[in-house]
């Protein structure tokens, strides 16, 4: 099209975010961000266009990924609060734009066909999704299906080293191959680090039943496989000073490992055990002691892990509830996409336990180069997806369930009061959230295949 014309044109399609200070791993300088057909197309003083928006006094983040969602999961006989459209709406308030979840696998069913079905239905996602695959009753003989899974833009994989008697556990042989042939295939091991022999299944997601020291030999075990085929390997949901230790001592040694935490890690302890309401924060691994949180953060401070994320995986009070006097069958998982930001920046960057720059770290640049994303997400830099928030640092709030989108009536925050809300939200340049006010729509997020190695 002639220049003139195409300038028109691009007029309407580019929006400028002004006055900002943007915020990446690499520091926080003030800079406007010009979004140009649903990228990132410049970083820096941009000149007028044809739609602005004020940033000033703002953070601007890039859009959050959590690593760690599971979204209609079925478990213990019920399943997830949230599916994919009301998760993600939830996720696009709390300023996640891009969730990252798992097929359901079943040791009948291929690697294809189970990321086939997820992606059926993760189509009705308000926000952007990629997908990792569940390695359930996964046998060596079965390599070959890795390709297929790549060819359709999986290469990650989920073990987990407990759940036994549900059938989800992968032997230390099988998975020491499995990491073998990911590592040839360029991709990621995700693993659910827990000795089984160390756990007591009937006693419940509970610390008596599942105490630290199975995590601490689970990771040393998956070290070593890391460290001997060189696979790329994250371990989920670190819980404790000990399964920390095993990790960072693993790394000094050679091995490739990733680490990621959650929240409730950070946030909450094990003393909330004693409540009445005490199923209700059922999770596994279990929440632990007030020093394993503290050495949590010190790892944050020091970049020591790779990600923060939720495990969101959320179920009503009714349905835990339900199991509450039987712990073995208790669903095991706490709600978390939407809360994440606000409050890692509040109880970590307006406490001063951990700076700015690491929550564009944890958030977005760490998980996103893990899982494959980077540098199409996570990242503030022309190219990118125009995935951004605009976040006001000094809103003050208070957490209600109630005013919450996730699709319970329980948060483990209920009450906690916060520094930071995210008050924008753009995706691919679409506004998922403006002034506070939500408008995204289930079905308009997009899968988002491997793009490049771990790096
Ligand atoms: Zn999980």
């Amino acid at each position: 099209m002639p220049p003139r014309l195409r300038a028109i044109f691009h007029d309407v399609d580019e929006l400028g975010i002004v006055g900002g200070m943007v915020v990446t791993p690499r520091g926080v300088r003030p800079a406007d961000v010009l979004v140009r057909d649903g990228r990132i197309a410049r970083v820096g003083k941009i000149r007028a266009v044809g739609k602005s928006v004020s940033a000033q006094g703002l953070y601007v983040l890039p859009g959050v990924v959590d690593a760690h969602v599971h979204l209609a999961l079925p478990v213990a006989g019920t399943r997830s609060a949230d599916d994919f459209a009301t998760g993600t709406l939830a996720a696009a308030a709390g300023g996640v734009t891009t969730v990252i979840d798992f097929t359901v696998g079943a040791p009948d069913l291929s690697l294809a066909t189970a990321i086939e079905q997820r992606l059926s239905q993760a189509k009705a996602a308000a926000v952007d999704f990629a997908l990792r695959a569940e390695m359930v009753g996964w046998t060596p003989d079965r390599a070959g299906e890795l390709g297929d899974a790549a060819a359709l833009g999986v290469r990650a994989f989920k073990f987990y080293l407990a759940y036994g008697a549900s059938g989800r556990r992968t032997p230390l042989g099988t998975l020491l191959s499995a990491m073998e042939a990911i590592r040839k295939l360029g991709g990621v091991a995700m693993v659910h680090a827990e000795a089984e022999e160390l756990v007591d299944a009937a006693g419940g997601p509970f610390p008596a039943a599942r105490p630290a020291v199975s995590e601490e030999v689970a990771i040393a075990e998956v070290g070593i496989l890391a460290l001997r085929t060189g696979c790329p390997t994250y371990i989920a949901h670190i819980s404790s000073a000990q399964g920390l230790a095993a990790l960072l001592a693993a790394r000094r040694a050679g091995a490739p490992l990733m680490g990621e935490t959650c929240p409730h890690y950070l946030l909450l302890d094990q003393s909330v055990y004693a409540r009445a309401d005490a199923h209700q924060f059922s999770v596994t691994p279990p929440l632990r002691a007030p020093g394993d949180r503290e050495a949590l953060w010190r790892a944050l401070a020091r970049r020591g892990l790779q990600a923060v994320a939720t495990d969101h995986c959320p179920f009503t009070r009714a349905q835990k509830d339900a199991t509450a006097g039987d712990p073995a069958r208790l669903p095991s998982g706490l709600p978390g996409v939407e809360t994440l930001l606000p409050l890692l920046y509040s109880e970590g960057v307006a406490k001063r336990r951990i700076a700015l720059r690491q929550l564009a770290w944890y958030l977005a640049e760490g998980p996103a180069r893990a899982f494959g994303l980077w540098p199409r997400k996570g990242t503030i830099r022309p190219g990118a997806d125009a995935d951004l928030v605009l976040f006001d640092p000094h809103a003050h709030w208070t957490v209600h369930t109630s005013d919450l989108h996730m699709a319970t009536d329980f948060s483990p925050y209920e009450g906690m009061a916060i520094q930071g809300r995210p008050v924008a939200a753009l995706s691919r340049g679409e506004w998922l959230v403006r002034d506070g006010e939500l408008l995204g729509r289930p079905g308009r997020g997009t899968f988002v295949p491997w793009q490049s190695g771990p790096s």
